[in-house]
């Protein structure tokens, strides 16, 4: 019998699907934001799709692979733009978008399964209890909560709370380990950073404690300017009104919001660099007060809009984060981008420089987030892509002054990252994952423990299709 047949059978009625079209299908995200990551990810496929309902058919999926030494790779929304969800060495995708179930609402927190749509927990905490998630992804529509703690970072509502990473942003995670007999952990505090932001390499996250806040029926706002330099100082200003209650915050130059945000286009100026902000509707007035005073424009605002004119457009959200990235692809694919940190202090001053230096080649998109308490920017700007070794010279460059890059042309952790070796995620995959077998390819410390990470050039992990693996086996089921 092949470790096909012995996984099959071992899967009895957990759900799990071989087609080779559909498995090709869920092995992929947004992967080809970046030209690099296409070229190097294009042919990357699993080999079996399954598809667990509750954490002990998880945990079944798991000793399973594990005694057949089979890798596992978890997946919720796919949206992922670092190839995070892509099975390296092929092998069973872990579709968890089954767990599904919001599970308890209370004063100040939520609990739901992992693979639960972000936008749906978000609904019945609102309509349960007039509350709402503290942040969410620009894709809550289409994102995990389980993949949003694993594979991003931040978006919106980072102006007011910060990152998942700071403490208290994630209140507790269950997780299943992948061994023989794999437990069920719980982590809260300091441990939870062992599982966020670890691309499921340390365990597969199945139910998560999320904290709530006050929801609002938040206004959309779109402000606009000539001078990017001009809005980029009103917008940390206005980050740092303590009272203006706001949600999400961002500047975006020109030419981008004309030229990609076509449904939004007739409120926009082709010359105007502009803001994106959500706004509770009681600091509307003081917001507005704050624009008059600094000569800066409200182009749009949704609360004024008839219903059927405010239904056909995008909700701000879906303008920011990577969704400008998105925006922009969409109509021209040689656009990509790049992820950088303007760190406070003098932040403001760096989104100026670094647009002075590149001009049109570079467009700037600065998130305006509470990072360790105090204001700075994750850096989005756009790129417009000729070879990947101008790319690598643009992000030299901004490395060179000052402004780190997270590589979204990386599909490994640290190369996303900061380019070291997270001694707590590797010393906990140790314990969780023995053998190795959860989204192999993605932590550099594992596979590579004297990694040079300031040597040139991207990591190659050597598992990439292998061969002699269980994909080699799947026809034989027929
Ligand atoms: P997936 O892409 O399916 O998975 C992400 C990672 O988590 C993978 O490594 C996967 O293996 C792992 N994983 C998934 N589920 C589990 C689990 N239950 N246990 C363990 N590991 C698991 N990111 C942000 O942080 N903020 C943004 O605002 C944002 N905006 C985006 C906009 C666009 C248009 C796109 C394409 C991406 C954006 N991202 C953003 C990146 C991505 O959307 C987020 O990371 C998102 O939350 C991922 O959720 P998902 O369910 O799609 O996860």
């Amino acid at each position: 019998m092949t470790r096909a047949h012995e996984l099959i059978a071992a899967l009895g009625s957990i759900p799990h699907e071989t087609n080779p079209k559909l498995v090709a299908q869920r092995s992929r995200d947004f992967y080809w934001y970046s030209p690099v990551l296409k070229r190097q990810l294009e042919g990357v496929t699993g080999d079996i799709i399954v598809s667990p309902r509750s954490e002990a058919e998880v945990a079944e999926v798991l000793s399973a692979c594990f005694r057949l030494d089979i890798p596992v790779t978890p997946r919720g929304g796919g949206t992922g733009n670092y190839g995070q969800a892509m099975p390296l060495s092929g092998g069973a995708i872990l579709d968890l978008r089954s767990l599904n179930r919001v599970t308890s609402i209370g004063p100040g927190h939520v609990t739901a399964e992992a693979g639960a749509i972000i936008h749906d927990i978000d609904h019945a905490a609102r309509s349960q209890s007039g509350q709402e998630l503290r942040m969410h992804p620009s894709t809550a529509r289409n994102a995990t909560i389980g993949g949003f703690i694993a594979g991003g970072s931040g978006g919106v509502g980072s102006i007011r709370w910060g990152t998942l990473r700071d403490l208290g942003n994630v209140i507790s995670a269950r997780v299943v380990t992948m061994e023989a007999h794999p437990r069920v952990l719980t982590l809260t505090g300091y441990d939870l950073h062992k599982v966020v932001h670890a691309y499921g390499t340390n365990g597969i996250i199945t139910s998560l404690d999320m904290p709530l806040t006050a929801a609002y029926e938040w206004v959309d706002l779109l402000m606009t300017h000539n001078d990017w330099l001009r809005l980029n100082q009103f917008s940390d200003l206005l980050a740092c009104q303590d009272g203006i209650l706001l949600k999400q915050l961002c500047t975006i130059e020109a030419p981008t919001p004309h030229r990609y945000f076509i449904r939004h286009q007739k409120y926009l100026d082709p010359r105007g660099h502009v803001i994106v902000a959500m706004v509770a509707p009681h600091a509307l007035s003081s917001l507005e007060a704050l624009c008059r005073q600094e000569r800066v424009t409200i182009a749009f605002r949704s609360d004024i809009l008839p219903e059927n004119e405010k239904r056909a457009l995008p909700p701000a959200y879906e303008l920011t984060w990577n969704h400008t990235t998105l925006r922009a692809i969409r109509m021209d694919p040689s656009v990509t981008y790049l992820q950088t940190l303007y760190p406070n202090p003098g932040h403001v001053g760096k989104i100026a420089e670094m647009s002075a230096l590149f001009g049109e080649e570079v467009p700037g998109h600065a998130e305006y987030m509470r990072f360790e308490g105090r204001i700075s920017c994750d850096g989005m700007p756009l790129v417009r892509f000729t070879t990947e070794e101008r790319l690598e010279e643009i992000i030299r460059i901004h490395e060179e002054h000052g402004c780190p890059i997270f590589n979204p042309h990386r599909y490994t952790l640290e190369e996303g990252g900061m380019k070291q070796t997270d001694e707590v995620q590797l010393a906990f995959k140790r314990l969780v994952d023995p053998k190795g077998l959860l989204n192999p390819g993605k932590m550099i410390a594992w596979d590579d423990p004297d990694y040079d990470f300031n040597k040139a050039g991207y990591y190659l992990f050597p598992g990439i299709k292998k061969e002699g693996t269980f994909a080699d086996e799947i026809p034989s089921l027929d």
